[in-house]
């Protein structure tokens, strides 16, 4: 291959348009983590408890050696789904991260006879992904706006059979809340509604213990099919869903991830098992959380004038642009503060930001001098900009 292959095009589009992205290590890293999705800083303790683990879960193996379908050993897997279907209230069933539940539901839902997928504009990637893995037609509303569902119900449900509408309970980017009761609402505005709801950022931070935004406002009856992911608050790996009977053994026949993808080590789930247990008992840390970022939300918006989106432990900042996120996150950086600039295609153009992921390990103080911080930066390059 020479010099002007396609994928050599590829590279230097991204690195012209500052959006290359790369493995970052240790190299830079910074003390205070606001990077990471460890929201209860459960995975930052984990050597706290692995004696526990050992001494509870010694027995579990490491490996599954195969997919789910063809596995003998399922003590640890049923364990941990008879936990999930206790908390719930419904079946539990387990996949091998958020990534393969959204591709894996929703390819396998949005693939019957005569269904429509009705999307939030802004639902994740593997949503998406599953969007276009699924044979039948699919459509999106705009963010957050249930007029725009209503509307496009109105146009298209009945000459379906079935309609999944699919939104996020906290939104991995902007930080903002799905309107869960309105949703709820609208699903019985019409016939044949499954609602999917994905709380990938939900779970372990949300409701008095942690079941995700779905607790927090009484709906978890009202959404007939949950997902919560386990590599975030958990602190761990893996993803569930929780549904009704039918669809649990539905998705054991039709999604393909769960089909054809060796299951997570029994080991895993037994982790699982104990951060669970952790989690439940974890309230004090979630009121911390919701108190330090609703403060720093404010700061923010103190410093840009503008309304902040968020109303969770995800909080942005948006730049507008790729150079200024980099830049900002840089300087941010070298104050202690562990950082990346988020780009594109993870964000719209326009919508480059620093998103802060705050974590109940962090101090009410610590906030304020964060804050503090990132005035100061952008006041320097309001200055350094106008000279
Ligand atoms: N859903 C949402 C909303 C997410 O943000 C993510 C990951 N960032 C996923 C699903 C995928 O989950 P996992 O990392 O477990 O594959």
């Amino acid at each position: 291959m020479n010099g002007s292959d396609p994928i050599t095009e590829f590279l230097e589009k991204k690195k012209n348009d500052h959006c290359l992205r790369s493995i970052p290590g240790q190299e830079g890293k910074a003390s205070l983590d606001l990077l990471s999705n460890d929201y209860l800083g459960l995975g930052a303790r984990s050597k706290e408890f692995m004696g526990e683990f050992l001494e509870r879960f010694g027995d579990a193996a490491p490996t599954s050696s195969a997919s789910r379908l063809l596995q003998r050993d399922q003590k640890y897997h049923n364990m941990l789904e008879d936990k999930l279907g206790e908390l719930y209230g419904r079946p539990a069933l387990l996949f091998n991260s958020g990534y393969h539940t959204n591709t894996g539901v929703i390819q396998a839902l949005g693939s019957l006879p005569d269904t429509l997928l009705v999307a939030d504009k802004l639902i994740h990637a593997s949503a998406i992904d599953g969007m276009r893995l699924s044979s039948g037609n699919s459509m999106r509303f705009r963010h957050n706006d249930t007029e725009s569902l209503r509307r496009l119900l109105q146009r298209h449900a009945s000459a379906h059979r079935l309609t999944i509408v699919a939104a996020e309970s906290l939104y991995s980017m902007d930080g903002d809340i799905a309107p869960l009761r309105e949703l709820v609402e609208i699903k019985h505005e019409f016939p044949n509604i499954l609602l999917y709801l994905d709380e990938a950022h939900g779970f372990g931070v949300r409701g008095k213990k942690g079941l995700g935004l779905c607790e927090e406002t009484g709906l978890i009856p009202e959404i007939d099919i949950i997902a919560g992911t386990l590599g975030k608050a958990a602190a761990s790996a893996g993803a569930f869903v929780v549904a009704n009977d039918k669809i649990r053994t539905f998705l054991i026949n039709a999604a393909r991830s769960f089909i054809f993808s060796t299951s997570l080590p029994p080991w895993q789930h037994a982790w699982t098992i104990l951060m669970i247990e952790k989690i439940l008992e974890m309230e004090a840390s979630r009121l911390h959380l919701g108190r330090i970022s609703a403060i720093f939300a404010k700061e923010i918006e103190r410093l840009t004038g503008d309304k902040n989106p968020s109303s969770s432990q995800i909080v942005p900042y948006i730049t507008g642009d790729a150079g200024r996120a980099i830049s900002i996150a840089e300087q941010l950086r070298g104050y202690g503060y562990d950082v990346l600039p988020i780009r594109r295609p993870t964000v719209a153009a326009g919508g480059e930001r620093i998103r802060f992921s705050l974590n109940a390990g962090i101090k009410e103080e610590e906030v304020g001098q964060l804050a503090k911080t990132l005035s100061d930066i952008v006041d320097r390059e309001g200055k350094m900009q106008s000279k």
